[in-house]
């Protein structure tokens, strides 16, 4: 069984999609971190992210140890997701990782093109989405839970032009598939919108 979950930055995607797997007994594929492997390969090669030549060659490279970073995650880590994502050979080189994934013993794997491109006829589709006021108080929470200091504003903005560029992008942009359910937990605390995918997951496979 393949469930896709897709949506925008903070919405609560990674922690649905895992607790979804753990509940199914499927392995799980968070697909951002390959986007942010991949940034990360370019910034410390001393790159520019937005360079196609340096950021597909990142990404034909990667191994298991880039996905063991402790610097994933953060601004700066975001933002190089962001733009290595936009690159259609990058996009290109990670795909066939993520199928393989997916059809060893099905999986729940979470991204923005997950139901649209990876896996266009998944059993289970999910667009997960919240306001943007709710995306930035929990991405805020997020940042300060791990010791580290930032402005609100600059969690928002951040959020905003990282949810813009992914939307109006060329290749495999963030849009819900027109097969999928819309899920939006703006008003659900982390439990509720868990419960409320797992039965819609539920009414689609059963
Ligand atoms: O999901 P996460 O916020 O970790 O993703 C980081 C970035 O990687 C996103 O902003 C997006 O640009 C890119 N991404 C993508 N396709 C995916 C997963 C992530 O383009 N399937």
């Amino acid at each position: 069984m393949i469930i896709a979950i897709d949506g925008p930055a903070a919405a609560g995607k990674g922690t649905l999609a895992r607790r979804i797997a753990a509940a199914l007994g499927l392995p799980y594929l968070d697909t951002g971190l390959l986007y942010r492997a991949v940034g990360r390969r370019v910034l410390d090669a001393g790159n520019d992210p937005a360079n196609v030549a340096a950021a597909t060659a990142a990404a034909r490279a990667l191994t298991e140890a880039d996905f063991q970073r402790s610097d994933l995650r953060g601004p700066e880590a975001d933002k190089a997701a962001s733009q290595v994502a936009s690159i259609p050979a990058v996009r290109a080189a990670l795909l066939d990782f993520q199928r393989h994934y997916g059809t060893q013993k099905g999986a729940v794997l979470d991204g923005r093109d997950i139901g649209t491109i990876i896996f266009p006829n998944a059993d289970v589709k999910l667009f997960v989405t919240a306001s943007l006021e709710a995306r930035t108080q929990r991405r805020y929470a997020e940042i300060l839970g791990r010791g580290e200091h930032v402005s609100i504003e600059a969690v928002r903005a951040d959020l905003a032009a990282r949810d813009d560029a992914d939307r109006t992008r060329a290749a495999a942009p963030l849009i819900q598939a027109s097969d999928a359910t819309l899920l939006d937990t703006s008003t659900m605390n982390a439990d509720e919108a868990f419960a409320k995918a797992l039965s819609l997951v539920k009414q689609k496979t059963i």
